[in-house]
């Protein structure tokens, strides 16, 4: 393996975003499967797009992967059953986002017997990527909940040469995805090098944040001992913890490359605009898509998960979730059957040592309340947060000092101070004028304002006022 001169990558420092305390308290916690639980509640929509219609009905024996829902619809996903057992009746619920799904229960037999049909798919081309996608189930699995296959559809005339790997996992407690990039790191790896063979993109940037370094130095152990004397090591300035490795494979150009590299920690580096700016350079304009920028951005544990599926044909069933909070007696990270309920998680967990004063389904920035800990953990659940009384302390807002900070916050180079005035005095056109459509809803704003002001709810009314205007 030969080492040239250090290279400068092109990494931007995020604008904005606060610095939070990190409280991954899990991050040595090695995921702990969880046992088949007694009932599953499977939602018919766990992603962004057309919900699925059942396919089963009260009576069904179903197994571990048995498709259980799906759409005729591109933007959709198809829902598999994570456990065996019997189809004991159809349902609905009412989602945090405010939208009443159906579902299906299931009563478990106990025994996870997977789905006798289930084998490999076969995965030659781009096309078939992207239907063997499709069939796997899997959305994004960083919180965003969009189909993958949707993004793995390449268009020819958007041609994508950087595949971003997106393991920053920004939000306090959360760990789920840095379990992931240290127990299946090789698994990740072959993920990443199928992607870019099939897909035909030439580079990929693994992104991690600083807090993270043995995700770091696992990676760069496993692509040294994968790809061996088929790439050379450009080191840069700070070696082992920042890398491109340029992969001389038969069939690829110069170009090919592998770039570790290592963000600041700071929220929110993970938001898909953020970390293609700060991995790329490149800014991504209101309404258009990463592969306008010739970008693919995909959360590891998802590259993982979908390696896993064409090696072994088992769709989306489970997923690890960290459980944590100041409520939960044995925080951890769990690998659990979707449509577990969050009380059979928590008591797997060890129960309560704390009377729960709120319960989130994501992160303290960005996650949903729960009010029932019968809810299910969806695909897209990366946490379960129980938070004890003064973790979850209420927010008494007072007036504004005009001090700036949640201007100089905004990941966007947004005001949220001006858009709350003019909100609350009824100038939708001064609002919109405010380019408030290009909010995340990352809630730095409200983070770091010393009133304590409800600056991000502002900022989601402000926009589904915007959108009224259309
Ligand atoms: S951070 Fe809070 S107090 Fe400061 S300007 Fe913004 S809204 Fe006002
Ligand atoms: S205005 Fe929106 S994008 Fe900017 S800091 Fe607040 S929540 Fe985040």
């Amino acid at each position: 393996m030969a080492r040239s001169e250090a290279i400068l990558h092109p990494v931007k420092n995020i604008h904005g975003g606060a610095t939070l305390a990190h409280y991954k308290n899990t991050a040595e916690s090695v995921s702990a499967v969880m046992p088949a639980p007694a009932q599953v509640v499977i939602a018919m929509q766990q992603h962004i797009g057309a919900p699925c219609t059942p396919l089963v009905k009260k009576g069904d024996t179903v197994y571990v992967g048995t498709k259980i829902g799906d759409s005729d619809k591109y933007i959709s996903a198809p829902i598999h059953s994570s456990v065996s057992g019997t189809v004991t009746g159809l349902g609905s619920l009412l989602l945090p986002s405010g939208q009443t799904v159906e579902t299906v229960i299931i009563e478990s037999d106990g025994q996870m017997t997977p789905d006798p049909d289930i084998k490999p798919p076969v995965v030659e081309t781009a096309e078939d990527l992207v239907k063997a996608t499709r069939d796997s189930g899997l959305v994004g699995l960083g919180g965003a909940g969009f189909p993958s296959h949707v993004k793995l559809t390449m268009n020819p005339e958007k041609p994508i040469d950087t595949l971003i790997v997106n393991g920053a996992e920004c939000e306090p407690f959360i760990t789920s995805d840095y379990r992931e990039s240290v127990e299946n790191t090789e698994n990740i790896l072959e993920g990443i090098l199928f992607l870019k063979k099939l897909l035909g993109i030439k580079n990929a940037i693994i992104a991690v944040e600083n807090n993270k370094p043995k995700s770091i130095s696992m990676m760069h152990s496993v692509i040294e001992n994968v790809l061996g004397d088929k790439m050379s090591l450009d080191v840069t300035d700070d070696e082992k913890t920042q890398a491109l490795y340029k992969i001389a494979s038969d069939e690829r150009d110069v170009d090919n490359t592998i770039q570790l590299m290592r963000l600041k920690s700071r929220y929110p580096q993970g938001a898909e605009k953020v970390i293609i700016y700060t991995t790329t350079g490149r800014k991504l304009p209101l309404g258009k898509l990463p592969s306008d920028v010739g970008c693919l951005v995909m959360n590891i544990t998802s590259i993982s998960v979908l390696n896993k599926y064409i090696k072994t044909g088992m769709p989306l069933v489970a997923r690890t979730v960290t459980v944590d909070g100041g409520a939960i007696r044995e925080p951890k990270n769990v690998v659990v059957p979707i449509g577990t309920s969050i009380a059979d998680v928590i008591e797997f967990c060890g129960g309560y040592k704390a009377p729960a004063r709120k319960i989130l389904y994501g992160g303290p920035m960005m996650g949903n309340a729960v009010i029932d800990v019968n809810m299910p953990i969806l695909k897209q659940n990366n946490a379960i947060l129980a938070l004890d009384r003064k973790q979850a302390e209420k927010r008494v807002e007072s007036p504004c000092i005009r001090c700036g900070r949640c201007a100089k916050a905004c990941p966007m180079n947004l005001q949220p101070l001006e858009i709350e005035s003019q909100l609350r005095i009824g100038n939708i056109e001064a609002v919109k004028a405010l380019y408030v459509e290009y909010c995340m809803e990352c809630g730095s704003c409200s983070f770091v304002c010393p009133a304590k002001r409800h600056l991000t709810q502002v900022m989601r009314m402000a926009k589904a006022e915007v959108k009224n205007l259309k």
